[in-house]
């Protein structure tokens, strides 16, 4: 081995090194659930359109949970829908996450108080990585958030640590 013989007595060293790959590949890649519920969803389409161009943060959308990587929830999350993005949610495969756009998704939005058809927060039915303040947020807010959430798989682990 010479010089390398017994440089690297730390265990950690590879899995480091094998994270960062993995998380540099997963960051720079996620396929989003393409879905819309209300409004917010027009600015995420302007997003994705060609001014804004999601496309070069590697967001491509796709037409199955089964291959999408993260979901933007973008709209008013009514009752009745809240259990299918709760099951959208569970189909897509691991590691998933999730981006909250709009006060609407965060927390009911126009309707937190007087709407008894409005779940408040998407977040009561699944975890949100990431959320995007507005009303509705612009696109450069959405791009933002998708650069704070790049930010945080880069520093995911895949080591569980012990306490
Ligand atoms: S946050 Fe505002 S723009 Fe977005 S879905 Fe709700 S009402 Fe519409």
């Amino acid at each position: 081995m010479g010089l390398l013989d017994k440089q690297f007595n730390n265990s950690n060293v590879i899995i480091t090194s094998l994270d960062n790959l993995l998380n540099w590949a997963r960051l720079s890649s996620l396929w989003q659930m393409q879905f819309g519920l209300a409004c917010c969803a027009i600015e995420m389409m302007a997003t994705a359109a060609s001014h804004y161009d999601f496309d070069r943060f590697g967001v491509i959308p796709r037409a199955t949970p089964r291959q999408s990587d993260v979901m933007i929830v973008a709209g008013t999350v009514t009752l009745k829908m809240a259990s299918r993005i709760k099951r959208l949610y569970d189909q897509m495969s691991e590691p998933r996450y999730v981006i909250s756009m709009g006060s609407c998704s965060n927390c009911g939005g126009p309707y937190w108080e007087h709407g008894y058809h409005v779940l408040k927060g998407v977040d009561r039915v699944i975890p949100v990585d990431v959320y995007v303040p507005g009303c509705p947020p612009r696109p450069e807010a959405l791009m933002e958030g998708l650069i704070k959430l790049q930010e945080k798989i880069r520093n995911e682990s895949r080591v569980k640590k012990t306490a």
